[in-house]
């Protein structure tokens, strides 16, 4: 039985009561958790278990394991009190969703160029496409495209597409429905305003960045 993923009922949540499932060495597994581990182009929250930090959170197939620090002193059984970072999570939520965005736009406006690259971090969200020539010539109208949804606060459906295989999607209804296993928002006016940028280009290859203006 792999760990409960509460972070996707429950996105919001910041903290958890839980129970050690499994303890191998400075690795555990709980019973249920909020603590989201790299998926996706998702990266970890930084979070405590029991008031340890979180060194690390891997997944792996439905399991996911946190590496604590030495010394944690914790045993299969145990009760613990989960908390996240919330600051950080809410910031890759609208980082990650603003991409989410991005990408469907660019796929259905732009001749769905090949995607090969994607990576979301507390300072932006990076798209990489297979491209000739530049992307610059689409960021004006991609981000009025951007501003648009946003400004126009669509509600954003997230739920299971099959739950015996933990697949998940989010959907906005009348503009897409797309595979993700990420956290998401509720409503596309939380991401507030962003701005686009173009960065560097290789050969063949463009970069979309990301950032939030706040
Ligand atoms: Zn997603």
């Amino acid at each position: 039985m792999s760990v409960d993923k509460v972070f996707w009922p429950a996105p919001y949540q910041r903290e958890l009561e839980a129970r050690v499932n499994t303890v191998d060495g400075n690795q555990i597994t709980l019973d249920r958790t909020i603590i989201f581990a790299f998926s996706g182009g998702q990266q970890s929250d930084d979070g405590t278990i029991g008031g340890r930090p979180v060194l690390a959170a891997e997944k792996r197939g439905r399991e996911i394991y946190y590496t604590l620090a030495d010394g944690h002193g914790l045993k299969a059984g145990d009760g613990v009190r989960l908390t996240i970072d919330w600051p950080l999570r809410y910031r890759l939520m609208k980082l990650h969703f603003a991409a989410e965005l991005a990408l469907e736009l660019v796929y259905r406006n732009y001749g769905h160029p090949e995607r090969i690259g994607a990576n979301i971090t507390a300072d932006k969200a990076r798209l990489d496409f297979r491209w000739e020539g530049s992307i610059a010539s689409i960021i004006p109208d991609l981000q009025a495209q951007m501003d648009r949804l946003i400004a126009e606060d669509h509600p954003i459906r997230s739920d299971f597409s099959d739950p015996a295989a933990e697949q998940r999607y989010w959907e906005i209804e009348g503009f897409a429905r797309v595979a993700c296993g990420g956290t998401h928002l509720q409503r596309t006016g939380e991401i507030g305003p962003v701005r686009l940028k173009r960065n560097n280009p290789g050969k063949g290859k463009e970069r979309l960045e990301i950032f939030l203006k706040d």
